[in-house]
């Protein structure tokens, strides 16, 4: 880009680079400090049965609220902690805090994690994932991760032989943003996906863009076809609600159900199995 902008700029702008490298480094030493600190959290989004609107879990979202700079959103850290490595740590912390967390909820209710590229690419991932579901207590069957595209992009052979392993403890995995990615339905059926979740952009615009329904309806056929799960995110009203429900969309997630929130907002949804194992988890409310 320097170059594009001619050699009268290149001074200026490789000043203003130095001066973001300089803040990128600032704020991941600030970052692997805050880890080591137990100053990172997560917050739990419900995900409801599309069907019934029954809670069926949760997905973990990483927050950092930074001493002077307020709320960091993870769009801005995790990238960070990608690229300097930091996000192997990071991944296992929210890994083994989702799982200790999740351990204590009715057994039906599950966690979703999201799982980032190098930390997928880690060949002792699935180890490191069987040694925090024992040291947890939780169910292999009750945990799910999310990858996105990008990791079918960087090392697809390697990928597929990780989640394998993983799958065949029993954990799921699920597409992550499906659509807004590179994969083609090739390599869409080489990656053993249980689920896929329909990125919110498609969502947001149901009600705006029919080319967008057409969409919706495509993945949620395709999901069929290899059957996968789908699972739509950023379902915001009623009416997308419906249109998902009446096109017979597995499981939502959104601001409807739900925003992301520390898990005591979420109290009174864990349930708790009664003496008989019953359990007791209460479909989602939808004003
Ligand atoms: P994601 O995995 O696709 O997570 C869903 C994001 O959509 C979350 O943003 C959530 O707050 C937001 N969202 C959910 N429902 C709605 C809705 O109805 N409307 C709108 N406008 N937004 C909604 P968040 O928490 O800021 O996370 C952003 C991304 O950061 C995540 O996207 C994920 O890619 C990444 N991320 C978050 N936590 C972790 C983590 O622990 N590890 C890794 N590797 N990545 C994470
Ligand atoms: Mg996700
Ligand atoms: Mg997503
Ligand atoms: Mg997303």
């Amino acid at each position: 880009r320097a170059k594009a902008e001619g050699r009268g700029t290149f001074r200026v702008f490789s000043v203003d680079m130095d001066d973001e490298a300089e803040e990128r480094r600032a704020l991941e030493s600030e970052l692997r400090q805050a880890l080591a600190d137990g100053l990172l959290s997560l917050h739990y989004q419900p995900q409801v049965d599309g069907a019934s609107g029954r809670l069926v879990g949760f997905e973990a979202l990483v927050r950092w609220l930074h001493p002077s700079r307020g709320q960091i959103p993870p769009t801005v850290f995790v990238p960070l902690a990608e690229e300097s490595g930091l996000i192997v740590a990071l991944g296992d912390w929210v890994l083994r805090e989702a799982c200790r967390e999740a351990a204590t909820w009715a057994p039906e209710l599950k966690v979703s994690v999201n799982l980032s590229p190098r930390q997928l690419l880690k060949p002792d991932l699935p180890e490191t994932v069987l040694a925090i579901l024992a040291e947890t207590g939780l169910s292999p069957d009750r945990l799910e991760l999310e990858v996105t595209e990008s990791v079918i992009i960087n090392d697809m052979s390697r990928a597929i032989g990780i989640l394998r392993r993983l799958k065949s403890f029993g954990i799921r995995i699920s597409m992550d943003d499906f659509g807004t990615g590179y994969a083609s339905l090739a390599t869409l059926h080489a990656f053993p996906f249980d689920k896929m979740k329909i990125d919110r952009s498609f969502v947001a615009q149901l009600e705006s863009d029919p080319q967008a329904a057409v969409i919706v309806r495509a993945v949620l056929s395709l999901g069929r076809s290899l059957r996968m799960s789908v699972v739509a995110e950023g379902v915001e009203t009623p009416a997308q609600r419906r249109f998902l429900a009446d096109e017979a969309c597995g499981e939502m997630q959104g601001y409807l159900f739900g925003k992301p929130a520390p898990i005591g907002d979420f109290a009174d949804m864990l349930g708790v199995a009664d003496r008989s194992g019953a359990l007791a988890a209460p479909a989602v409310k939808v004003a």
